[in-house]
């Protein structure tokens, strides 16, 4: 078809050469489930789990960090209230990270504000909590002639459309092939009183892709803190890219009849993932050099706070239309070596 797929980057530890002694075993139920074997290279496994038995550190778990305080003059932070297990404690440090994901990280700055900092901490750019990103993301389900009767799906990608093409020339975003469906993932979407088995055949015969074009940054879209409860304001944005993506891609199968053969256009089913579908959340704690326009340095400490720190999805100033996680992996690595320069320049 002139395309060019290539092997999808994904964070699992699976060793093709040595199947038997892989932890992956390519199961059927990866995308979107926790893996039952460990073998996800997620923060948990490759981080966590290999420091808990050093002695300087411990985990709490049922701790909710609930709000940072800061010293009169509002640059720095003193504590961390945090209520374990029902009761409020408060944590000190020299130097605070702050890395609950886009929605409550950004939450935790709004709520945590007090005199020094009324509209939330280290937000007078009234930048915390806006240009909340989260991917134009859709599924599709295109109905073969033929049985799929694969077990792990989500295998390679397609960029061919990533910067757009000569019918539409602007980015439209990224192709992959994802999780294999089954009939208990359809259910939820089927009309009402749709029989099993037309839900199990469906299955059966369908490849399943997944479509992500880019969110862009728009300031209505944000976060907000209020009522004690967070509250996420969002208007579409670029539903344009993602739409023709789809087109396209349609239409790509239906061409493609030598290799694979369809249902028609019409009848493959996409879904586009609304607003509840938050898992690529990004961009409410923007980095960059001008702090009227940024909330983060570009080593993602706050500007208005001296030790301070986030690192996760919240930093992206716009947001590509990939997977962010190896870019929040990365950009933790290169905060950390930063860290890292920092004490060891103020031992010297
Ligand atoms: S869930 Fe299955 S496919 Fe995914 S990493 Fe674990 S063993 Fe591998």
């Amino acid at each position: 078809m002139g395309l060019h797929p290539f092997d999808i980057p994904l964070c699992i530890k699976l060793n093709e050469e040595d199947m038997l002694h892989s932890e992956c075993i390519k199961c059927n139920t990866c995308d979107g489930f926790p893996c039952l074997l460990h073998a996800k290279a997620d923060a948990d496994i490759n981080c966590i789990r290999k420091i808990m038995d050093q002695e300087n550190i411990t985990l709490l778990i049922n701790a909710k960090a609930e709000k940072l305080l800061t010293n009169e003059e509002g640059n720095q932070i003193t504590g961390v209230e945090t209520m374990v297990n029902g009761e409020l404690i408060t944590f000190s440090a020299e130097t605070v990270i702050v890395s609950c994901g886009a929605i409550n990280s950004a939450a935790l700055f709004l709520k945590s504000a007090n005199e020094k900092h009324p509209n939330g901490l280290a937000n007078k750019s009234d930048q915390v909590g806006r240009n909340f990103m989260k991917h134009q993301n859709a599924a599709m389900l295109a109905i073969s002639f033929e049985k799929n009767p694969v077990h792990f799906q989500k295998t390679f990608a397609i960029n061919d459309y990533y910067f757009g093409d000569e019918d539409f020339k602007f980015p439209m975003g990224g192709i992959q092939l994802m999780g294999k469906s089954n009939r208990y993932m359809l259910t939820d979407d089927a009309p009402i009183f749709t029989p099993a088995k037309v839900l199990s055949e469906m299955a059966e015969h369908s490849v399943d892709f997944w479509f992500m074009a880019e969110d862009l940054p728009l300031a209505e879209n944000r976060v907000l803190w209020k009522d004690d409860q967070i509250h996420l304001l969002y208007t579409e944005h670029n539903a344009e890219a993602l739409d023709q993506l789809l087109k396209k891609f349609s239409k790509v199968l239906t061409e493609m009849e030598d290799h694979i053969k369809f249902l028609p256009e019409n009848i493959n089913i996409s879904k586009k993932i609304p607003l509840a579908g938050v898992a690529h959340q990004n961009g409410t704690l923007r980095f960059g050099n001008n702090p009227e326009t940024s909330v983060l340095d570009p080593h993602c400490k706050t500007h208005e706070i001296d030790n301070l720190y986030v690192v996760d999805g919240s930093f992206f100033p716009s947001c590509g239309a990939v997977n962010p996680s190896l870019t929040i992996i990365a950009n933790a690595i290169r905060v950390g070596e930063h860290l890292l320069d920092k004490i060891l320049e103020t031992r010297d």
